[in-house]
């Protein structure tokens, strides 16, 4: 779909359609400032960029559920999910932003009941809850449902209602458009919109806008097995390191402990939520000796460590359909759910397992390893969603930019993210961040409407020229017969990430990987050229801007995984074993090319304490 018109200047441009993106273009359109712009017969613009059908953002995928204190089923308060997400993120987490996301999350759910999620109910018709690692009652006494679900297709609910909301409120999609830059005055503290390529016609177009919302997603394409889909290339990141900017505690990223076997796809976290238990060779559940008390339920980087462990210790198991291959596997035994239960309950699990591995989950033991989820780093921002850079002192916000979902980091996941609350972070601060450019557009009289600054209209120019004249160059450069491609290059950049810093890592091996990547991986990614001179419909363009956004990401993160002298929730570094709260209660702040500066973790009052799963 192209918008219906392409504007002169837009108030607001929203990049990528998933939770984060779409809920930015409703909290806009909802908000009181909105609705007084339109009242006033200003009808403000707004432009939604997404290089895939927005139904088919990943968080389409999103399984288990959404997390907040409803207590429908049981007990639960505000002040405990805010105290599990700090204890979970490994005290990394800022908590003034934690209070907010706990606080707020209940009216979060209800909204997005209100705009027809079809949550799945208790029998006296309230929204269900379920398990999730890390989620307690009573400051971590007890295990609590929290996690709001829909069978274990949150994701895929949550997606096409507020899609569905969009098409309501008349939001302009322009799908299937890729962002290549964003563009700043060169001061970095105005942006000036972005510059997107349209696959359908196969032309760049300058989108000049007041304000810029980076909702792009996760980079989980960084390593070999994951669970992410393959659009997750941490563009937004990129374009954030591109134009001079900073990523916050990008070397944290979590492995989920249950991908299928040698596919990496998810095995949702509700399928040991609802009883499933992980068993090594021996046939031993050995969860509970890792954590005592959660034992199967413990945070997603204790499991996948214990994983990694009992396989280490030669009490793995290799995936039946490959018997002599790497016993890099746990078997997940879910046979202890009733049948009819699972069927209902996890329809979605079943049917990965039944597809592509071949085994009945009611009467087989399935083969799980960790697989990269979730990329608790990003673009750092205020609570309003603002883009900021840290200069050893203060935060300095970019006027105009935002970001919001997966590819910032407002730090309510620290080190380590517990399960539901991603989901909510992406609608409750994608929101926040639309409601926020809606009172600036509404606030100052300049945005509505009337011609770009000429500072920034000329960056943009700059930045068009500088893309069509890169394009020309790929294009004229097309050679057939080249065996190098954008596709192998991620590929043997995943397999380096994953050898390098995955799960477990140390000088050692963090170094290798940095010469393959700063060396040889780059140097072919800067190299690329299509095998075709085609502009419309060209994906191998837009694969090669995705490998070099993979590269230039993945030099970040080996950077500030280099300079973390500690471990911490998803980073484990066998050479620092411990966490180190004396040196180490900081934020990475990295900018391409150079070493992490340091800002001081926001604690309120919540001390940082022992973390027992
Ligand atoms: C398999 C799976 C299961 C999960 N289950 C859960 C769960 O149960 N609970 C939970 O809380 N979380 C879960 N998560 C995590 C959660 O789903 C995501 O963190 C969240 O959905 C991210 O939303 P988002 O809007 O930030 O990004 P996405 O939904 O990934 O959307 C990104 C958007 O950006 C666009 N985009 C990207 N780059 C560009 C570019 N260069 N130009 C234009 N557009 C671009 C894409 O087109 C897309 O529309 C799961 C994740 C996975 C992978």
């Amino acid at each position: 779909m192209t918008p219906k018109h392409i504007e002169e200047q837009y108030d607001a441009v929203i990049v990528g359609a998933g939770a984060a993106g779409l809920s930015a273009a409703l909290g806009f359109h909802r908000s009181d400032a909105a609705r007084a712009l339109r009242e006033a017969g200003v009808e403000p613009k707004v432009l939604v960029v997404s290089k895939l059908q927005p139904l088919r953002s990943h968080t389409g995928s999103a399984e288990g559920g959404i997390a907040a204190s409803l207590a429908d089923m049981e007990p639960d308060e505000w002040r405990w999910h805010y105290y599990d997400t700090v204890k979970g993120g490994d005290w990394l987490v800022d908590q003034d932003a934690a209070r907010l996301l706990a606080e707020d999350a209940p009216m979060t759910v209800i909204n997005l009941e209100r705009s027809g999620v079809a949550f799945s109910r208790t029998a006296d018709g309230r929204i269900a809850q379920r398990r999730f690692g890390g989620h307690t009652s009573d400051f971590g006494a007890r295990p609590v449902k929290r996690a709001a679900y829909s069978a274990d297709r949150i994701g895929h609910q949550i997606l096409h209602t507020l899609w569905q909301q969009c098409v309501h409120y008349g939001v302009d999609f322009a799908e299937e458009w890729y962002v290549t830059d964003l563009v700043l005055d060169e001061t970095l503290r105005r942006a000036a919109g972005v510059i997107a390529f349209d696959t359908h016609a196969g032309v760049t177009r300058a989108i000049a806008a007041r304000n810029t919302i980076l909702a792009t997603g996760g980079a989980g394409r960084l390593f070999r097995t994951t669970s992410n889909s393959h659009d997750l290339t941490g563009d937004g990141m990129a374009l954030a390191l591109d134009a001079g900017l900073q990523l916050e505690d990008i070397e944290f990223v979590q492995f989920h402990p249950t991908g299928l076997a040698h596919t990496g796809i998810l095995l949702s976290e509700a399928s040991r939520g609802e009883g499933g238990v992980l068993r090594n060779a021996d046939g031993e559940a050995f969860m509970a000796s890792y954590a005592p008390g959660h034992a199967d339920l413990a945070a997603r980087d204790v499991v996948s460590r214990a994983i990694r462990s009992e396989t280490d210790a030669g009490r793995g198991v290799a995936d039946p359909r490959d018997p002599d291959g790497p016993k890099d596997c746990v078997w997940l035994d879910m046979t202890g759910i009733d049948p009819e239960r699972m069927r209902r309950a996890l329809p979605q699990v079943v049917e990965t397992i039944e597809d592509y591995a071949g085994l009945d989950p009611t009467k087989d033991l399935v083969p799980v390893k960790p697989t990269a989820h979730y990329t608790m780093g990003g673009i750092p921002v205020t609570t309003d969603g603002e883009v900021y850079v840290w200069d050893g002192e203060r935060r300095n916000i970019v006027e105009g930019l935002y970001a919001a979902g997966e590819c910032s980091c407002v730090s309510v996941h620290g080190a380590n993210r517990l399960g539901g609350n991603s989901l909510l972070d992406a609608c409750l601060f994608g929101t926040r961040a639309g409601q926020a450019v809606a009172a600036r557009v509404a606030d100052d009289p300049v945005a509505a409407g009337t011609p770009a600054d000429p500072a920034l209209s000329d960056a943009l120019d700059a930045a068009k020229t500088a893309r069509d004249a890169d394009i020309d160059t790929l294009l004229a450069d097309a050679k057939d017969g080249d065996d190098d491609n954008a596709y192998r290059v991620m590929d043997d950049l995943s397999e380096t990430m994953e050898r390098g810093v995955a799960v477990l890592c140390d000088a050692g091996s963090i170094a290798r990987a940095q010469v393959v990547v700063n060396g040889p991986i780059a140097e072919r990614a800067r190299r690329l050229r299509p095998h075709s001179d085609a502009r419309t419909f060209n994906q191998e363009l837009t694969a090669i801007w995705e490998a070099r956004h993979l590269v230039r990401l993945a030099e970040a993160m080996i950077a500030a995984t280099d300079a973390r002298h500690e471990s911490r929730g998803s980073l484990k570094r066998t050479d620092f074993p411990d966490r180190d709260d004396a040196t180490c209660l900081n934020h990475s702040m990295t900018a391409a090319g150079a070493a992490p500066l340091r800002q001081p973790v926001h604690v309120v009052d919540i001390e940082p304490g022992a973390r027992s799963y």
